[in-house]
């Protein structure tokens, strides 16, 4: 199943080779699942997603609006939680994919065409218990790696900056809204405790990654 909908969604939309390859040699450098395959599509959406057989989509839109390699192995490492703990097979049954990092475009066609058949409102609570498990699930995939957990927090604050606030808050929003995130994520860097250590390999692909071809 998961084969089948990444090759649906590999012809529907426009993959950035360049950055895509990029991106794979970032995750292989965060020893996430080996089998995680992540692919980047050229649209100005701020989104991402991940989708059953281990695969994550991000937009170029939310991609180059990153600004440090930590934010980005963060959000990583929130669709990788999906994965790893099965949520979108549980959270929506059979129907084919799931989730989508923001809360922002609920018009959006492939949202719209994941979620169709699954209903959405009975899954609400459940799919947000999800999003909370997996922005926390994040912090500890840092503090494995040593990277500076700000990143979720800076991540989720570029989130609000750009997510207009009145659907941010919407009654179908899928996620918990952003303050809330931020303010447990704020909680839950406060009772961690390690060092970060720089990861100049990260930072050398995520400014590749940046600068483009
Ligand atoms: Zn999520």
């Amino acid at each position: 199943m998961g084969k089948e909908l990444r090759n649906d969604l590999l012809s529907k939309y426009d993959i950035d080779d360049y950055k895509t390859d990029k991106l794979n040699l970032f995750v292989k450098k965060i020893n996430f699942d080996k089998k995680v395959k992540v692919y980047v599509i050229k649209s100005r959406e701020f989104n991402a997603f991940a989708t059953p057989g281990k695969y994550i989509f991000i937009y170029t839109g939310l991609l180059d609006k990153l600004h440090s390699y930590e934010q980005l192995a963060s959000l990583l490492a929130h669709e990788y939680t999906h994965i790893d703990k099965n949520h979108g097979l549980r959270s929506v049954g059979r129907s084919f994919g799931y989730e989508i990092f923001t809360t922002v475009f609920l018009s959006n066609d492939l949202k719209k065409e994941l979620f169709d058949n699954s209903n959405m409102l009975i899954n609400l609570e459940y799919s947000r218990a999800f999003e909370k498990e997996a922005d926390l699930n994040t912090l500890n995939l840092l503090q494995k790696e040593k990277i500076a957990s700000n990143g979720m927090l800076s991540l989720l604050k570029l989130m609000r900056k750009v997510a207009p606030e009145r659907i941010l808050n919407s009654e179908l929003s899928d996620h918990p809204n952003t303050i809330e995130r931020i303010e447990y994520i704020e909680d839950a860097i406060e009772e961690m405790n390690y060092n970060a250590v720089p990861n100049i390999e990260l930072e050398t692909i995520f400014n590749a990654i940046k600068q483009g071809v």
